[in-house]
């Protein structure tokens, strides 16, 4: 699963096409996703899991391109949504409702409504209110809603703070040792149908232990759960298999779901994943063109357009994604800062890395871009943007129009009767 972005005749690809024909159709920056990366990649996780029955629910917080999307659950994925918005997404995609789990900690009454109507398999719930109010919206639709718990093992998935979920201290899912209470109330209402167990602990996981650890919490909560006389059907593991940016060492599809599988397997259990990171991330890059280079002092800046409002990561999580040249290998390099043209000084790709030696108008492609890339942009700065393509073979086609100048100001108009 490395041949997604290739370099051939000494120029960056996106599978067969060069990546300088995407970017004369579609302009810079730009997201470019890999199609057979995509399937590639949701086929070994689902080979992974194929000892026992399962479905993989995307979480498409990742990377929510309708294309994208459309791409996975052609190939028969659940999704795993966090808002109304993602679960219209999920729809207009072609996914089939009754595979979607709505998970999140601040379900409006819209929203689960919403979910109610389009019959998903399952909320995954986060506190007791929103139990009651699930009860209250079903009862008045005169429908049963199936429910899991998010159960919070409190154990620490050695990642980054922002990304870390399932510590005692974090405001997601409700705490193991309440879980029994929580579970009898829920069978007590009417309108609420106990099915499974929910468990998330964090994001870019690149170590098992945790996993097991919390899988090992949820496996004695799902047997005291059974004494108690809930029917535990369901279990969903979560998402938040890492994936190399760097130099982490994950551990592969394979370890990951043989690892689930010796944890919770012999259950008898009907497991849900919901990975996003390790489906997209390494599926998609951006690429961005140079437009200046300065010194500052002894600093040396290249300045391209693209922006932390197109990819916040670095800034966000003080992430590290690899930046090669798209152009053909140089041989002398230097050590620079990435920057983009927003108003920020914390508007940088890269920072002291060490890369050829850039000039105006080199394109540079940042990898691992496919996930939590294009989703968490913004319009900053009055920006547009990035386009989005999507590759297959020597095939592409622009799967997101680049914003234009009318869609900056959509919805907005100055006021007529005020003053
Ligand atoms: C974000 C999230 C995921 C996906 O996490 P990845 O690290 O992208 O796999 C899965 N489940 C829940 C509840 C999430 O919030």
């Amino acid at each position: 699963m490395s041949e997604a972005f290739p370099r051939r005749d000494g120029r960056l690809h996106a599978e067969n096409v060069p990546i300088e024909q995407i970017v004369e159709a579609a302009g810079t920056p730009v997201f470019i996703y890999s199609a057979s990366e995509l399937d590639a990649r949701y086929d070994a996780l689902d080979a992974a899991f194929s000892a026992v029955p399962h479905t993989l629910c995307y979480a498409i917080k990742a990377n929510m391109n309708l294309a994208v999307v459309n791409r996975l659950v052609t190939r028969g994925c659940g999704i795993d949504v966090t808002s109304g918005g993602e679960l219209f997404r999920a729809q207009l995609a072609g996914g089939d409702p009754s595979q979607f789990v709505y998970s999140g900690v601040g379900k409006t009454d819209a929203e689960i409504d919403h979910a109610l109507d389009a019959g998903i398999r399952m909320f995954n719930i986060e506190s007791r209110e929103e139990l009651r109010v699930i009860d209250a919206r079903a009862a008045e639709r005169g429908v049963v809603a199936p429910v899991s718990f998010r159960v919070n093992p409190d154990v620490d998935p050695q990642t980054h703070p922002y990304i870390s979920t399932g510590l005692s201290n974090s405001k997601f899912g409700i705490p193991i040792a309440e879980a029994v209470d929580a579970y009898a109330e829920a069978k007590a209402l009417e309108h609420v149908h106990v099915v499974g167990v929910s468990c998330h602990i964090g994001s870019q996981i690149v170590n098992l232990d945790p996993i097991v650890d919390a899988l090992q919490r949820v496996r004695s909560l799902v047997t005291e759960l059974r004494d108690a006389g809930h029917s535990i059907e369901l279990l969903d593991v979560g998402g938040g298999l890492g994936i190399v940016y760097d130099r982490e060492q994950p551990p592969s599809a394979a370890e990951y779901g043989a690892a689930v599988i010796s944890s919770v397997g012999d259950l008898g259990c009907h497991l849900i994943a919901e990975p996003g990171r390790w489906i997209a991330g390494n599926s998609g890059i951006f690429v961005t063109r140079v437009l200046y280079g300065k010194d500052n002092g002894d600093k040396h800046f290249t300045v391209v357009d693209g922006a932390m409002t197109d990819l916040i990561r670095p800034t966000l999580y003080q992430a590290y994604q690899r930046i090669e040249p798209v152009g053909p290998p140089r041989e002398n390099t230097r050590v620079v800062d990435v920057v983009g043209p927003v108003c920020e000084s914390a508007d940088f790709l890269a920072q002291q890395r060490e890369l050829p030696i850039l000039e105006r108008d080199d394109l540079i492609a940042v990898h691992s871009a496919g996930a939590y890339g294009f989703v968490m942009s913004s319009n900053y700065n009055g920006r547009c943007r990035a386009a989005e393509v999507l590759v297959e073979g020597d095939q592409f086609e622009i799967v997101r129009a680049r914003d234009r100048f009318e869609d900056l100001i959509r919805g907005e108009s100055i006021p007529e009767g005020l003053g």
